[in-house]
């Protein structure tokens, strides 16, 4: 027997299968990751295509079978139109599902992450951003989800004499945290930061507080990072 299901979601990818099947992930509001498959989706005139544009936030309703889910119906709850009207921002749009799809593994619910990912289109689609300031929301958006995948940054005491970190010190990748000057001399490995209290306004709820840094070093800091995290070895993703 099949089972009906009924979820509300983002969809973050849509790779083509045979000749007109699409398989499409989706991050659910109550179950995590979910792959369904969209059958004939690519023929003229499927009302399932209308519904299931790359980026949306859906409600879809799905039967799970025995090896895959299968798509039967979608509604679209919001387009998010105008980000993808825009090159750059649909880059970014790019980047925030493709280190989701690399970090996130398995099917589990995960109220943080689904209200990060959607506060993000939807910050994505609304604000006026530079090319300077869609580097940092990568950074904003990354450093969140990681910290929701339980890789926290420790910036608040060096991560070798725990000393308290205050004004200028050192980001050290392999260690997940920051380094004192002192420490530093010592290990002399890292990324230099002018003032930790920058990198702590990435953990804070509001984009909008780091949009004056500088995306060279935040992007650094987070490539570094990443090549630190078991699921992100290997590949290049800033
Ligand atoms: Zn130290």
């Amino acid at each position: 027997m099949f089972t009906h299901h009924r979820a509300r979601g983002i969809i973050l990818s849509a790779r083509e299968k045979r000749d007109s099947d699409i398989i499409f992930t989706i991050f659910t509001e109550d179950i995590g990751k979910l792959e369904v498959i969209g059958r004939s989706i690519r023929k003229g005139g499927s009302k399932l295509a209308m519904g299931m544009s790359l980026f949306s936030f859906v409600e879809i309703g799905f039967v799970e079978g025995r090896t895959c889910n299968t798509l039967t119906d979608a509604v679209p709850i919001r387009d998010f139109r105008e980000a993808k009207k825009d090159l750059g921002k649909l880059s970014l749009l790019y980047r925030v599902s493709e280190i989701t799809l690399l970090l996130v593994h398995g099917q589990e619910k995960d109220e943080r992450i689904f209200s990060l990912l959607l506060s993000s289109m939807e910050k994505i689609n609304e604000l006026s951003l530079s090319r300077r300031e869609l580097k940092l929301f990568l950074c904003f958006f990354s450093f969140h989800l990681l910290y929701f995948l339980g890789y926290r940054m420790y910036t608040k005491k060096c991560v070798f004499c725990k000393g308290r970190i205050k004004g200028d010190c050192y980001f050290n990748p392999k260690e997940g945290g920051v380094a004192c000057k002192r420490c530093f001399k010592r290990k002399p490995s890292g990324i230099y930061l002018e003032d930790v209290s920058s990198l702590n306004s990435f953990f804070k709820s509001d984009v909008s507080e780091i949009l004056s840094e500088n995306p060279a070093v935040f992007l650094k800091v987070l490539d570094n990072y990443l090549s630190f995290i078991p699921e992100a070895k290997g590949k290049r993703f800033v």
